[in-house]
């Protein structure tokens, strides 16, 4: 097979021409090793795909130039790697090329101040805005479809997903857990500059990560002072050692599930990282979105692939509106309706397959609840300061051990605020109410009058997001999802995309 090497960007244009195929791509700068392997087989998974790979030392990430000058480079050895490991082609630009001196197209970034002025950005000022630009800038030349990063440098990972996401730059990224040798030691380009002496350090630092993480399991709990202690006694100079939410970098706090204990230690000349993942429950995926917008089908498909719990939050605010009804309870007297409430139990029972039925005090309500008289009652009870407070509580106590998806118009913003992902689902009036006709017809509830449903569903999406105390509406962190033009499928895939990208590869169940 001919080696496809290339140096310039006219020659990699020409490749894309005469290829048309997307590109897989994976950037490094070079020294490749075990964890540039897997990111190189990782891409290979995309079969329709081009993989290519480029190397390029990037100036402007050092902010000490005698760290640049003594950057292992090793050209020969890595070219031999790539293609053995699965690379189509290698594109090793020269630094005129990537920056020529014109300087006309270089669009110099600046990365999230949020991310990027903590951890490692600390002492290495400047050189996460160097990251953002040249990773824009080999973007815009490669123009690839996916990009492979890996989670080693997880600040990094965040950094670039968040500029790739506020600069609207259309490419997907990938990322691969942390590989490690035997020893447990991290790959890393700059172990090549490691003595003996000094990698042995190392393996202590990362043995130490290790050991918190075991002990984190069982207490939950983190002592970073008697960690410092600990690898201070054994001669290890720690730059900086964090407890941090994982996604925000902020200082970790007692209600934040997925942390880090990140941590960059001196070694001789060389300066390392390292870190753990830490989860005290299981994830949680919260679904909100205005009515007949399919989250309960989603729902439910995304909990089966993660093998999650699913969560009809909708079916309990039905549920206590059918009871209301039925027991004539008078509901606008908070005495009555609190001496109710606090005799109420309601029960989902799986069936089969996906299927769950839904049980208010022994009376199965699973089919009693869809119709279209609980449809037209059920904002108004759901508006009741006692109701949501009693049903609240109910959600958190079956989703207190996380591994479970929720689905309802609060469940982001009230229900579980710290949910890892968040969705926001929505479809236009048109689409949901030709949804939610089929679905009535499909039950044997007769011939719809479309307009009069789409009536009750704008109504009732009015009542929703208008009612004082936990309206529907997107959580600011959660991301929106208009699903017109995608199968159900098609939300599913992208939701467990989305969910198994954010998720750090080291705790994945
Ligand atoms: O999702 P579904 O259409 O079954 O929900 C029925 C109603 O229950 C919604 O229109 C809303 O008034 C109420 N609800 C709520 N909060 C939730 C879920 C549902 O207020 N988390």
């Amino acid at each position: 097979m001919t080696r496809i090497i290339l140096k310039t960007i006219k020659e990699l244009n020409e490749l894309r021409l005469s290829n048309q195929k997307g590109i897989s791509f994976v950037p490094t700068m070079g020294n490749l090793h075990r964890g540039h392997k897997e990111l190189i087989r990782e891409a290979k998974k995309l079969k329709e795909n081009l993989v290519l790979l480029s190397i390029f030392i990037n100036p402007l990430q050092f902010n000490d130039k005698k760290d640049l000058s003594s950057y292992p480079r090793t050209i020969n050895k890595d070219i031999d790697l790539a293609f053995a490991a699965g690379a189509d082609a290698i594109f090793i630009p020269s630094v005129d090329e990537i920056y020529p001196k014109n300087q006309k197209k270089i669009n110099y970034l600046k990365a999230s101040e949020n991310l990027s002025k903590t951890l490692c950005g600390i002492s290495r000022e400047g050189h996460f805005d160097g990251v953002c630009t040249v990773v824009n800038r080999l973007i815009n030349i490669v123009k690839p479809e996916v990009i492979f990063l890996g989670e080693k440098d997880w600040q990094q990972l965040l950094i670039i997903k968040e500029m790739i996401a506020k600069n609207n730059i259309k490419v997907a990224i990938k990322s691969i857990d942390t590989q490690r040798d035997i020893d447990g030691i991290p790959y890393s380009s700059r172990n090549n500059l490691l003595l003996k002496n000094d990698r042995e350090k190392l393996k202590l630092f990362s043995a130490e990560l290790f050991r918190t993480k075991q002990i984190f399991n069982q207490t939950k709990t983190i002592e970073l002072k008697k960690i410092m202690k600990k690898l201070k006694d054994k001669d290890i100079k720690v730059e900086y050692l964090e407890h941090v939410n994982a996604f925000n970098l902020k200082r970790s706090t007692s209600e934040i599930n997925i942390t880090m204990l990140t941590g960059a230690i001196i070694c001789g000349s060389t300066r390392l990282i390292d870190h753990v993942f830490l989860m005290k429950r299981d994830p949680i995926i919260a679904i909100d979105g205005p009515a007949g917008s399919g989250k309960s089908t989603v729902t439910k498909l995304v909990a089966k692939k993660l093998k999650f719990i699913f969560l009809d939050t909708g079916a309990m605010y039905r549920a206590l509106s059918w009871y209301l009804i039925k027991e004539k309870i008078n509901y606008g007297n908070s005495e009555d309706l609190n001496s109710f409430l606090s005799d109420i139990s309601i029960q989902f029972k799986s069936v089969s397959g996906s299927k769950q039925n839904v049980i208010i005090n022994n009376h199965n309500v699973t089919d009693k609840i869809r119709t279209q008289e609980i449809s037209s009652i059920v904002s108004s009870i759901s508006s009741i300061k006692e109701v949501r407070e009693f049903l609240v509580k109910e959600q958190r106590k079956i989703g207190e051990a996380g591994g479970i998806v929720a689905e309802g118009r609060d469940i982001g913003s009230k229900v579980f605020p710290h949910a890892e992902l968040k969705i926001f689902l929505t479809a236009t009036i048109e689409e949901r109410a030709r949804r939610r006709k089929n679905e009535l017809e499909a039950m044997g509830q007769g011939n719809i009058d479309f307009e009069q449903l789409k009536n009750e569903i704008e109504k009732r999406d009015f009542d929703d997001s208008n009612r004082k105390i936990s309206p529907l509406t997107k959580a600011e962190d959660a991301i929106e999802i208009i699903s017109d033009d995608y199968t159900i499928n098609q939300v599913v895939g992208k939701i467990l995309e989305i969910y198994l990208e954010k998720i750090p590869k080291e705790l994945h169940l």
